[in-house]
């Protein structure tokens, strides 16, 4: 038997009630950072090893044995080696017979093998009870003790009391466990942390394409137009001016399609008259990502807010705004103050930041820690009423600063319309059939069905 010298010390070694042995195979990164955090919590721990060497990397009070020797200790092994090496263990088939084997391991690929590494492991060690566990808690989160975004343990397994004991060890060790279920759901688990922001994917693409589609299209039009029909070069637009138009133009989009998917499942469930048949699959995939389409769209708003509070510091609008009072002096006149457009630009920038301010309240009440603390009917006044009102706001807003303008003939170079007028049409087709689904004579089928009754029963009493 060899001990080491590592500092991490049992904040209870010697406790009466001492915990049962944990056995783990492997002394790499995760099998000893797993063995400080056990050592800490105060279960002994033995390693089983390829090589009984001292090394001070391994915890003080840990034991390094052979595999065999060691699995002989504990009930429980924990397998810290790569699925690859597997082999080594059905030699001790015999020793694991009846012992609780966890399997930790991840994989490079999803879907890498045809079955799970824990579904292989059983199929090795037929005696064993294969528990899948702690496969999504990284070796450095466990050493540096920052577990606080990932304290959820997936558990799966087919035998219930292994499952247990796994579950009291993730508990011991100041995490959550979440019982997945059989070991089918291990190959679910093992692809969990190969997943690239699953949720993000589609808003990314979207936000990325919009954003893309909309820059191009005001440099044709506020750029390359200007050059050619009034000699003027504006190329320094790409840098303030078309980001600030792009930006809300997005959010503002963003934020109408969080809302688009709730009136398709409106229209269509009013179709059906039924609320017992599945949503197509591109709904469901919409509806799931809300979230996500909404944080973009703040994102996109909170950009816009930027651009536009450094709007006075640029060397353009200094100019601008000289030029026009050098104007009036050359020409001894002073414009008088034009209360319609006072009022249109008070007005613009009021809806503008009420719209933004209730932009923010959604983002915020969609964190966790927060949307945690509040109830069912209270999420839903804020994510719908007040999301709803954010969309009215930020449409109007939109709105107001067109104006008239929309309706001049300057507004569309080569015969293409304004991104803002562009911008408006997604909001203004959400608010107007929103409006229409509010109407009591469609609004109370409506409830009915979100409440079980259908138009043709397929079950009839
Ligand atoms: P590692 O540092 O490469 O350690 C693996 C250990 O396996 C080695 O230290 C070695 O221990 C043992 N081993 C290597 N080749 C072997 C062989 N041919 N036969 C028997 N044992 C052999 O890997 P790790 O990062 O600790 O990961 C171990 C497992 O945990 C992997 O399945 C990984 O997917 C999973 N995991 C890792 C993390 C992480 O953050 N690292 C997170 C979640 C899950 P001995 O020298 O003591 O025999």
């Amino acid at each position: 038997m060899n001990k080491n010298s590592s500092d991490i010390m049992a904040l209870a070694p010697n406790t009466p009630n001492k915990r049962e042995t944990v056995c783990i195979f492997g002394t790499g990164d995760f099998g000893r950072a797993l063995g400080h955090k056990l050592i800490q919590s105060g279960y002994p721990v033995v390693y089983g090893s390829r090589s009984t060497q001292i090394s001070n990397l391994i915890p003080k009070d840990a034991e390094v044995l052979g595999h065999a020797e060691a699995a002989q200790k504990a009930a429980i092994i924990i397998i810290a080696i790569q699925r690859q090496h597997y082999n080594f263990l059905t030699p001790l088939a015999e020793v694991l017979r009846g012992k609780v084997l966890v399997d930790i391991s991840n994989n490079l690929k999803l879907n890498q093998y045809p079955e799970s590494n824990a579904e292989y492991l059983a199929q090795l060690l037929p005696g064993s009870k294969v528990v899948k566990s702690f496969n999504t808690v990284s070796a450095w989160a466990l050493q540096s003790g920052t577990l606080d975004a990932s304290r959820q343990v997936f558990v799966c397994g087919d035998d219930v009391e292994a499952k247990q004991m796994v579950m009291n060890i993730v508990r011991a060790l100041g995490l959550t466990p979440l019982d997945k279920g059989s070991l089918l759901a291990a190959q679910e688990i093992e692809n969990y942390p190969l997943q690239l922001f699953p949720m993000w994917k589609f808003p990314i693409f979207l936000s990325l394409g919009l954003a893309a589609f909309f820059f191009l299209y005001c440099v044709a039009l506020d750029i390359v137009y200007t050059y050619i029909y009034e000699n003027n070069n504006f190329s320094f637009f790409i840098a303030i001016t078309i980001p600030n138009r792009v930006c809300p133009v997005v959010a503002l989009i963003l934020l109408a399609l969080v809302y688009l998917p709730g009136i398709f499942a409106a229209i269509i469930q009013l179709y059906r008259g039924t609320k017992y048949r599945r949503f197509p699959d591109w709904l469901d995939k919409w509806m799931l990502c809300r979230k996500q389409l909404g944080l973009i769209a703040l994102a996109f708003a909170s950009l816009h807010v930027v651009f536009t509070l450094v709007t006075p510091l640029r060397a353009f609008a200094s100019w601008r705004t000289s030029k026009r009072i050098i104007s009036q002096a050359l020409n001894n006149k002073t414009e008088p103050l034009d209360h319609t457009n006072a009022w249109l630009s008070d007005s613009y920038l009021a809806l503008g930041i009420l719209g933004y301010f209730l932009f923010v309240l959604l983002g915020i009440t969609s964190l966790p820690s927060v949307s945690n603390n509040v109830n069912w009917r209270e999420f839903r006044f804020v994510q719908s009423k007040l999301g709803y009102l954010a969309l009215i706001f930020c449409t109007a807003h939109t709105l107001v600063y067109g104006g008239k303008w929309f309706l001049s003939p300057s507004a569309y170079k080569w015969y293409l319309p304004n991104i803002y007028i562009l911008s408006l049409i997604v909001p203004c087709a959400v608010l107007v059939v929103k409006f229409v689904l509010i109407f009591p004579c469609v609004d109370k089928p409506l409830t009915r069905i979100r409440q079980g009754w259908e138009r043709n029963p397929k079950y009839s009493e």
